[in-house]
């Protein structure tokens, strides 16, 4: 069989813009995979997976753990766990992923009606935004529905980054407290959890995970593993998810190889306790604040604060779309998934370079020099070209 050669490019394909979903395992996560037990994790007996299990939920404070293939499947197998497949509703932020982009799975995995809203401040779900217009009891235990229109509030749904804005810790634990007093059930999207404890100002895995019922992780973004999310929370928990699991033919075998290069991916760009110990992802914010800066200080607005790894472009505000960004990044070998950016460690400073020259021929060469459409915007430099490890 001859061998090809995909050029990996730092900031993604065509197909798979979202950034920091692209990033490439490292030579040790391949060496961890060499080293990874083979046994049958549909029997529960891969200690590579088990303990890797053990480890995560230990670091987050839960009991258990489920490893499972991506974090759509952790979310979902989540809010079925805590919905019991009763006519339930999921209140949520109706940009949040599992509305959006989960294939509408909460409608059959779950049996779930979403209950969407939208955050009050612009950027994350409030206690009051949770409560507002929720189907729930005053207090846990005096439910008296005589509503039988009305479908009642099972889960709240949060997810952390939200688009990259932190949920403090503080608003966390109110609704934790407001949910927990109604009998009512917190799951937490943690895709970008890993950006939200190095921010500083989300609390650590540990904390934020005290606040939900379960917790996703994904360790195909942020610390970069080929494969795998997984789910923490209760044992009683965990054991709904694991059948869950396996009624969708989600019960992998051999899931050592994929376990032991997401442990070590955790390690080494995370750390190995519950807070960021390694400075990638510090690292990884200093970078977004660069582009950041880039952009504002050339007279560029953004539409949401920059907190983590993504940074929010306002296009409409100059008149210019998404499409002709992403065209002018592709003239400059760089990807972008406007109006967002998106940034992950492995993006070197090259692709930084090429990035600030777009951005000077969108807001400098645009406003000040000849009237140049789109299609006319010179590009000088090419963006670097990620090598394959
Ligand atoms: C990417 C993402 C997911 C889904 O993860 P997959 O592994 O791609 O299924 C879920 N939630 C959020 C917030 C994400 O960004």
């Amino acid at each position: 069989m001859t061998q090809t050669t995909v050029p990996n490019r730092a900031w993604g394909t065509k197909l798979a813009p979202s950034a920091d979903a692209i990033t490439t395992p490292s030579i040790r996560q391949l060496e961890a995979i060499s080293r990874a037990t083979l046994n049958d994790d549909v029997f529960g007996e891969d200690q590579t997976t088990s303990l890797f299990e053990r480890q995560m939920a230990e670091v987050c404070g839960r009991e258990a753990g489920a490893f499972v293939m991506t974090g759509t499947m952790a979310n979902q197998l989540a809010i079925g766990a805590l919905c019991q497949h009763a006519p339930h509703g999921i209140r949520q932020d109706a940009s949040a992923h599992v509305v959006n982009f989960e294939a509408g799975g909460l409608a059959h995995l779950s049996g779930a009606t979403v209950q969407p809203v939208r955050p009050s401040n612009g950027l994350y779900l409030t206690v009051e935004d949770v409560a507002k217009m929720a189907n729930v009891p005053a207090v846990s235990g005096t439910d008296t529905w005589t509503r039988w229109e009305i479908c009642p509030t099972k889960v709240v749904s949060l997810e952390n980054t939200a688009h990259g804005n932190v949920i403090p810790l503080s608003e966390l634990r109110a609704i934790k407290e407001w949910a927990s007093r109604r009998g009512v059930s917190v799951h937490i999207d943690g895709a970008r959890i890993w950006h939200a404890v190095a921010s500083g100002r989300a609390g650590t895995l540990a904390e934020i995970a005290s606040c939900t019922d379960a917790m996703t992780l994904s360790f195909a973004k942020g610390v970069g593993a080929p494969i795998g999310a997984m789910v923490v929370g209760s044992a009683e928990v965990i054991r709904r998810v694991k059948r869950l699991r396996q009624s969708i033919g989600g019960g992998v075998r051999k899931t050592g190889v994929l376990a032991a290069a997401a442990r070590e991916a955790v390690l080494e760009n995370f750390g190995p306790g519950d807070t960021d110990a390694r400075g990638v992802f510090g690292a990884t914010h200093g970078m977004a604040e660069t582009v950041t800066r880039m952009w504002t200080d050339r007279g560029g607005k953004l539409v949401r604060p920059t907190e983590t790894n993504i940074v929010w472009l306002d296009l409409a505000g100059i008149g210019v779309t998404s499409r002709t960004l992403n065209d002018m990044g592709m003239r400059s070998g760089i990807l972008i998934a406007a109006p967002r950016i998106v940034l992950h460690h492995q993006i070197c400073t090259k692709a930084l370079v090429s990035l600030e020259q777009v951005f000077d021929d969108l807001l400098v060469r645009r406003q000040f020099g000849p009237a140049v459409g789109p299609g006319d915007l010179g590009v000088q430099s090419k963006g670097c070209v990620q090598s394959m490890l």
